[in-house]
């Protein structure tokens, strides 16, 4: 653990938003040590890792799913996961849906959206049908969509970063406007490298992995 940089990071987000531990590829001692100083919202890519990491840690963590999650991986990640943030595809819901049906559970999600222009990662929903994209949630009993998750662009350019978080936040307020503000209320924006200009743009919850630990 980086202490002068998570106590960064917890003063930057303080009264404003959420911090998500990223814990992908770090050893149980690292993680622990962040669990030690009351962090509870661990987050992990690979459904394998996360399933591992969920039955050896304490049953209190809230894992949030934050990466591309594949279709025949849904089943397995369902029981251990407390929200999917990656939700980029109405095939994706589909299945979330009928796993969460036979689990009679519902699940917290998180639309995932591109909105970067020049980026080779494209996973993600199209902000053009955003709000036809959570309509169309309604018919799924077991998703609840919490908010939206967005990834910034792999740039230095911090304007470009800036101009990506700005039209989040402007998604994010024209959803809250149609579906309101109780339902609609997680934007889930900011990395290592980026979390600043997140935090400036409105986001609530941060996705913090490399700069905490290193
Ligand atoms: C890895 C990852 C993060 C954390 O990235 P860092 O640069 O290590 O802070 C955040 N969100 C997602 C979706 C990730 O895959």
């Amino acid at each position: 653990m980086q202490k002068l940089h998570y106590e960064k990071v917890k003063e930057s987000i303080s009264g404003r938003a959420q911090l998500v531990v990223v814990t992908k590829k770090r050893s149980d001692e690292e993680v622990m040590a962040f669990y030690d100083c009351g962090e509870r919202l661990f987050g992990e890519n690979k459904a394998q890792d996360l399933i591992a990491k969920a039955k050896r840690f304490p049953e209190d963590i809230q894992w949030q799913f934050i990466g591309h999650l594949q279709r025949n991986k849904v089943k397995q990640v369902v029981p251990y996961v407390s929200r999917i943030q990656s939700l980029d595809s109405a095939e994706l819901a589909k299945e979330i849906e009928k796993a969460c049906a036979k689990a009679d559970k519902v699940m917290p999600c998180l639309a995932e959206f591109h909105l970067a222009l020049n980026d080779t990662n494209k996973t993600g929903l199209s902000a053009d049908d955003a709000s036809g994209f959570i309509r169309d949630m309604a018919q799924y009993p077991h998703i609840q969509i919490e908010g939206i998750m967005v990834m910034g662009p792999h740039t230095e350019d911090e304007q470009e970063i800036r101009a990506v978080f700005a039209e989040a936040e402007q998604l994010f307020k024209s959803l809250q406007k149609e579906f309101g503000s109780d339902r609609i209320r997680i934007l889930s924006m900011g990395m290592s490298d980026d979390y600043q200009l997140a935090l400036e743009n409105g986001s609530n919850m941060v996705r913090i992995g490399t700069y905490l630990f290193e």
